[in-house]
């Protein structure tokens, strides 16, 4: 496939089947490709309170449209319920209760479920189209997708499950579902999961990086499926390679597995390599008193002190001392994220604040440069620390927690600005001028 597009083009790669590298300097926070969902499903949680075609919440106050073929999809308008009928729902609606019922009869996982409703939004979809070969039309994305390598092949019971409607050739519907579960996204909004898409030029072209200096944000937009945007997170160079993370980089434990068995490469990256050197992750302490001097440790390896200086530190994994390789622990970042929550819900401020500085040297740690978590838990910690401002009796310290909420600020809003909006309106972007404008008015 010849792909040149307008920053980048594709070149062969040592290991992995080809790279895609800058042909031009890319700025952190320009957008190196757009792609339209080729197909999409909502989340079952999000099923009925998100149009099915573009994934918008309604307006307040205002009720989706319901479907009256199968009473099952949403939509804001008649606009976006014509896009899906067009593209594949004329051809899903009378089949799909059935085929609910036959998920949930035949104790289908929720993930299984998934992969089954995408797939038959993508089988609806191509039922009456070809894949388009020729060297002239490689950009058809379906020619795209089967041009992708294959990972497992689908089960009987899975084919078994599919509405016979749907099905025109069984050697085709294995050849698309054995590309799904390494080329599916997440697709997400304000970071937080709200669907699954197929996005096969996206697939194509960018490679899996757990430092990777790009990431895929989703737009959202009237009468149209989800558009996935890669915005670069940093600026790079004519010829560096642009990678993207095909799964959350915190799972450090579990993600190489995940690379072998779903995807079927091992990931070079300098983290992994960092990773597997450190050897065997051990778990964190269970006393309190022992996990709080590992939070105290890990703060001083990383350079995490109460008030932050103008650069964030880039400590390094190599380096990492053997007392601190237990934070690398998937459990102990979700033990902190959910204690640093918990304690900001319930104003607990002073459990809230070491937490969360711990959670922010950990994903400091682990997360790249201007990664948009490391963004969201900074604007996270300015909101802590504001409502600590406002409700506790500072008195004497008002005037120390006023300038950290400044630098939480800052750094929350450079970060992301870079990643830029995502999903739903009232996002971080909104959170951080509300916050500033707070600030403000209060000095
Ligand atoms: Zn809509
Ligand atoms: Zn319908
Ligand atoms: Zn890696």
């Amino acid at each position: 496939m010849d792909v040149t597009l307008k920053n980048i083009k594709l070149v062969p790669h040592p290991t992995a089947r080809s790279q895609a590298i800058s042909t031009k300097k890319i700025s952190a926070g320009s957008v190196v490709v757009s792609v339209p969902a080729f197909t999409s499903a909502l989340l079952e949680a999000e099923k009925g309170q998100r149009c099915d075609t573009c994934f918008r919440l309604p307006p307040d106050g205002e009720k989706l449209k319901k479907c009256t073929g199968c009473a099952s999809y949403f939509y804001c308008d008649t606009r976006c319920q014509k896009v899906q009928w067009d593209l594949e729902h004329k051809r899903v609606c009378k089949s799909y209760s059935l085929m609910i019922s036959y998920l949930h009869g035949q104790q289908f996982s929720q993930h299984e479920r998934m992969d089954v409703i995408l797939l038959s939004h993508f089988l609806g979809r191509t039922l009456k189209t070809k894949p388009v070969s020729s060297a002239d039309n490689s950009h058809d994305p379906f020619s795209i997708f089967l041009s992708l390598l294959p990972g497992s092949h689908a089960s009987q019971r899975t084919l078994d499950s599919i509405p016979k409607s749907l099905i025109l050739d069984d050697s085709l519907v294995q050849d698309i579902y054995s590309r799904f579960g390494n080329n599916n996204f997440t697709i997400h909004s304000h970071l937080n999961s709200i669907g699954h898409g197929v996005f096969p030029l996206a697939s194509r072209l960018f490679n899996h990086s757990c430092i990777p200096n790009a990431a895929p944000r989703y737009v959202q937009g009237p009468a149209q499926p989800v558009l996935m945007e890669v915005v670069a997170l940093r600026d790079t160079d004519v010829g560096e390679e642009i990678c993207i993370p095909y799964l959350d980089p915190a799972l450090t434990q579990s993600r190489s597995q995940i690379f072998q068995y779903t995807y079927g490469f091992t990931c070079q990256c300098s983290s992994c390599r960092d990773i597997s050197q450190l050897g065997q992750i051990p778990k964190p302490p269970d006393s309190s008193e022992t996990m709080s001097s590992l939070g105290d440790e890990l703060r001083e390896y990383v350079g995490v002190s109460d008030v932050l200086g103008a650069e964030l530190p880039t400590p390094s994994l190599s380096d990492l001392p053997l007392g601190l390789r237990c934070a690398l622990h998937e459990s102990y970042m979700e033990q902190l994220s959910e204690q640093f929550s918990k304690a900001s819900h319930e104003g607990d401020y002073i459990t809230a604040f070491g937490s969360g500085l711990i959670l922010l040297a950990l994903y400091l740690l682990i997360y790249p440069t201007n990664y948009p978590q490391i963004g969201l838990h900074l604007l996270e910690l300015a909101k802590t620390h504001w409502n600590a401002l406002i409700t506790m009796e500072t008195s004497g310290v008002g005037a120390e927690i006023r300038s950290q909420v400044r630098i939480f600020l800052s750094h929350a809003n450079r970060i992301l600005r870079i990643y830029g909006k995502e999903g739903d309106e009232h996002g971080p972007l909104d959170e951080l001028v509300k916050l500033d404008e707070l600030l403000s008015a209060d000095t």
